[in-house]
Parts: structure tokens; sequence; C-alpha cells
């Protein structure tokens, strides 16, 4: 039977600290506060967060803690936690553990009986939800897509029929591809909101159908710049959600079937129409 962990007296605390994801201003006091109390500040990139530090006159030890790193790390952080001292763990920007390291060293932690507690702040994929004007009471967060094209794709097709609403995270050196992949698999019209640099100087948020984001995109150099969230609606209808399975469904058969042939059973397996699916 499994019993719930206690926890360790006289332990310190690990405090997982949001930081801005672009402007500065978004640091609250009670992070700046945290930051400025413990014992050291657990950071992916010590250079990039003690500039962070610097711009609020903060000194603190600095501890790295990046992906290369976190499993050996993590032991001896725990240990110090044990010790008494409080620690905050960082990333480069937004929330640990959104798409940034951290949960070794959050698991080992709670699993040590240390007390974990947030100190909440940005994170790039609220802060696009938030101004994306897409229905928001239910959304999945994909974070990055594969890098190669062949499992991007992949990944793509298999959530062409999700209902919720799909957010991703993509750099810039992949924008303009994702966008067009994500044009093929979820269909050229299916509505996506493109939020880059939110925060920054150069703050975008664009919306419109798949293929017209794509298409500006593709020709404005200036788009392409910078870090980028997709938030993309959801399969709407049943209509919807039947064509994209079905597509979904010939991409697989179509792969070892002749086209007329697996169009025929995507159609028939998925309900969408035979046409639709057809040289897709
Ligand atoms: N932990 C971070 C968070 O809570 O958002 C995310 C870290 S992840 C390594 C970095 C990615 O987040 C970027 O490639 C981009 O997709 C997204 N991102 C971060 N800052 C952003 C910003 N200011 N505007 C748009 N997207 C951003």
């Amino acid at each position: 039977m499994s019993r719930l962990r206690t926890p360790s007296p006289g332990a310190g605390t690990l405090h997982v600290v949001a930081t801005p994801i672009g402007n500065l201003g978004d640091l609250p006091p009670r992070a700046q506060q945290v930051l400025r109390d413990v014992a050291a500040v657990c950071a992916e990139d010590t250079r990039h967060t003690r500039r962070l530090l610097a711009h609020f006159g903060i000194e603190a030890e600095l501890v790295a803690l990046h992906e290369h790193n976190e499993q050996q790390q993590a032991g001896r952080l725990v240990e110090r936690l044990l010790a008494g001292d409080s620690l905050a763990l960082v990333s480069d920007a937004g929330t640990p553990l959104v798409s940034d390291p951290g949960f070794r060293l959050v698991r080992a932690a709670r699993e040590a009986g240390v007390r974990v507690s947030p100190v909440p702040g940005p994170s790039a994929v609220i802060a696009a939800l938030s101004v994306a004007g897409v229905a928001s009471d239910r959304f999945a967060f994909e974070g990055f897509l594969p890098a190669r094209a062949g499992a991007r794709r992949e990944r793509l097709q298999r959530l062409a029929g999700e209902p919720r609403t799909l957010i991703f995270y993509e750099s810039s050196h992949r924008i303009a591809e994702t966008l067009e992949d994500m044009a093929a698999a979820f269909g050229a019209d299916r509505h996506a909101v493109l939020a880059r640099e939110l925060t920054k100087l150069f703050e975008t948020v664009l919306d419109g159908s798949l293929s017209a984001l794509a298409e500006r995109v593709r020709q404005d150099p200036d788009q392409r710049k910078g870090e980028f969230v997709v938030v993309v609606e959801g399969a709407g209808d049943d209509a919807d959600a039947a064509l994209a399975e079905g597509r979904r469904i010939y991409a697989l058969l179509s792969a070892h079937l002749p086209p007329s042939t697996a169009a025929r059973l995507a159609a028939e397996l998925s309900g969408a129409p035979r046409k639709a699916l057809y040289g897709q």
C-alpha cells in the first residue's frame, strides 16, 4: 500500500520561481524577495540569470542546473535542502519545468519530503492563450514539435482530430515549415493565432487561417524572427473532426495501399467524404 510522504523536519524549501519572458518589469516583488532570501539560486544558464539578478540588485550564489547535469545535481541539491538551506529554481525565461529543466529536481525534493513551493509568474503558453481569443476552457499544451520533418508531420496528423485548443512552442528556424505542416495536417482553413516576441519590443499577435499565417510568415522575413507560440483552434464540430481523422488514417494507409483504396477505407473508418481525402 502506498503511503503519503511525510515532510522532513528542519529542511529548507525549494521555491520554483517564474521569471520574465521578455519584459524585465514582469518579475513580481515576491519573486524578487525570494531570490534575495534563498541560500542559492539554481539556474539553467548562470550568466543569463546573473544579469537578471543584477538588474534587481540581487547578489546570490548561483548553481548551474540544466538538462545535461540535472540528474547528478539533483541529489546534491536535495542534501543541501535537507540540511536546512532554502533554494530557488529558475529557468532562462518563464516558468521552470514548462519545456524547461527542473522536473527531476522537483521530484527528488518531493520524494525526500522537502517542501516545494511555487512563486508563479509569466509563462509563454498562458500569455499567448490569454490574448489569442480562442476557446480557452480546455486546451492541450504540446510544447515543441519534433525537429525532424517526418516525426513532426506524424505528430500533427495524430492531433488533427483533437477538439481542444492546441498550443505549441516554436523557434525561428522552423516556424515557416511548422505552419505549412499544420495547414496540411489540420486543414488550410483551421483558425490559428501566432504570438511572437510576447512582452518584448516587437510583440506581434497575428490571427487567421493556418494557410494565411503560413503565407504571411513565408513572405515577411521579420515575421520569422524571435520566439513563437502557435495557438490552434481545436477540431470544431463533428464534420471537422471526421475530416481530420480521415486525413490521419489516409496518411497512414496510403504509405502501403494505392491512393484510391486508402481513401475509400479512410472514408469508411472516419465518416469523412472520400473526395476530401483522396490525394491529400
Ligand atoms: N519556460 C518557458 C515558459 O514558461 O514559457 C518556456 C521555455 S521554452 C525553452 C522557450 C520557448 O517558449 C520559445 O522557443 C518560444 O516558443 C516560447 N517563448 C518564450 N518566450 C516567448 C515570448 N516572449 N514570446 C513568444 N514565445 C515565447
